[in-house]
């Protein structure tokens, strides 16, 4: 029967709690649907069901706790029943990147075999994991191995675009929705899913779909690649990054975004699907060597900045002060984050490090266990020879400097954000260095 609040609800489970799965759920929760969030990690599950969100995401524990109190949203380990009660599945298990640079669809393949496993009758089946095109052709072909024939089903893509620290309202207002479909029926359902998000919806094929995503991340890996180089100019002509920057944004072909200098993208997504691009590339007979120079670019924009911090200080013996861990400000994820790379250099040439990060401590111990972790900016500064700025915190931009500069050894600062204004901190007797600006 028809929900006479909600009349547009639709059964719904989502595959995976990590960021992507657990802001799908709520959001669909959000909007009337009745949704099963499902991970097998037994952890994750029991403290989600208790309210609390497994990683950082601003806004994310309170609509858990009031779309669960509303028994629109639940949290469990038992796929077979989620398949069930639901008419549409939603995957978001991770693809992560083998060594060849080949995305990991194993995670896929098991949800794909326990949603088979567990279907009686018609499911819409929509992979929203970032995926390498033709990758839906292949779950079709996997799917009907494991299904009796008379069970009908349809598979349809719906890329994600949000950005963790801002997922729900990147979810919830993104700038368009694009449902990659192969059927009026897997087309209808979506809509009806997304009914109320006012956003452009761009209705395509399946493989399209696909390259959307696939498209999307490697442009804005491009952009940031490129403004990276410009700095690279800029600082051996003596031009100013951000002039350039503000000179190039004002063009609306170009428009403003993605156009920071800095240490280079990082995270979960850019680095493993421009990776997972390059290679699918090659696999069908492409060979994106633009996206390999974007790759470069990347990785040699933390060398350079390394090297800029050993060209002011002998490394070996030194305390190094580090602020920033996770890979972007509003999140606690250290996946791919330039920081573990850039630590991992210094600690390589004998410095000593020291770090802070508002949310990221409890994952970068993780992975960097052999490391200093400080209560504050300013315990991280005490007795250091030099601060480094890796994460573009609001609160690193409000420091007391003053107290900062007492507090280190001796006032050097690398910015490899860009927080600061150079004159400024030259004002205050800092030696100050950052990208692409002198
Ligand atoms: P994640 O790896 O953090 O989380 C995936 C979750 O799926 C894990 O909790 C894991 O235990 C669970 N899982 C794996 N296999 C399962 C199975 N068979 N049954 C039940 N649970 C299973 O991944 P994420 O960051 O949420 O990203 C998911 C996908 O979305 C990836 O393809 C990613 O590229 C894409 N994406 C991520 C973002 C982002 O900002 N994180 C944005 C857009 C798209």
């Amino acid at each position: 029967m028809a929900n006479t609040r909600y009349p547009h609800q639709v059964k719904i489970a989502v595959i995976g709690a990590g960021p992507v799965g657990v802001t799908t759920a709520v959001c669909f929760a959000s909007l009337g649907h009745k949704v099963i969030c499902v991970d097998y990690d037994h952890e994750k599950i029991s403290s989600l069901a208790k309210g609390k969100t497994p990683f950082y995401e601003p806004n994310l524990a309170k609509l858990v706790k009031l779309n669960c109190q509303a028994e629109r949203l639940k949290f469990s380990n038992n796929i077979n029943e989620a398949v069930k009660d639901s008419l549409v599945i939603f995957i978001a298990v991770g693809t992560p990147t083998q060594s060849n640079g080949e995305p990991d669809l194993t995670y896929i393949k098991n949800a794909i075999k326990a949603i088979g496993s567990a279907m009686t009758d018609y499911k819409l089946i929509v992979e929203k994991s970032t995926v390498p095109v033709m990758t839906c052709d292949w779950i079709k072909s996997t799917l009907n191995r494991y299904l009796p024939k008379n069970i009908k089903f349809d598979i349809a893509y719906n890329p994600e675009f949000l950005r963790e620290g801002c997922a729900v309202r990147d979810f919830l207002n993104p700038d368009r929705i694009v449902l990659g479909v192969e059927t009026e029926k897997a087309k209808r359902l979506l809509l009806k899913i997304y009914q109320p998000i006012k956003a452009p919806k761009l209705i395509t094929d399946i493989r399209s779909a696909e390259l959307i995503k696939h498209s999307a991340n490697a442009f804005l890996a491009t952009k940031i690649s490129f403004i990276n180089a410009i700095a690279n100019i800029c600082e051996l002509t003596g031009a100013d990054i951000e002039k350039v920057a503000l000179g190039l944004g004002f063009d609306k072909r170009i428009g403003p975004y993605f156009l920071k200098a800095g240490i280079g993208f990082g995270g979960f997504c850019l680095p493993k699907d421009l990776k997972a691009f390059i290679h699918q590339a090659k696999k069908i007979g492409y060979n994106f060597r633009m996206l390999q120079e974007v790759e470069r670019i990347n990785i040699t924009q933390r060398e350079q900045f390394v090297k800029k911090i050993a060209g002011q200080l002998k490394l070996k013996g030194k305390q190094i002060g580090i602020l920033g861990l996770s890979f972007k400000p509003n999140t606690d994820d250290v996946r791919s984050a330039p920081s573990i790379d850039i630590i991992k250099r210094l600690k390589s040439a004998g410095a000593k490090i020291k770090a802070y990060d508002p949310k990221a401590m409890v994952q970068a111990k993780k992975i960097m266990p052999d490391i200093q972790y400080c209560e504050n900016p300013y315990e991280v500064a005490q007795e250091s020879d030099c601060l480094v700025i890796l994460t573009e915190w609001k609160i690193f931009q409000k420091l007391d400097l003053r107290k900062i500069k007492r507090l280190l050894k001796k006032p050097i600062i690398f910015d490899g954000r860009n927080i600061f204004a150079p004159e400024k901190m030259r004002r205050l007797g800092f030696i100050y260095q950052s990208i692409g600006r002198l």
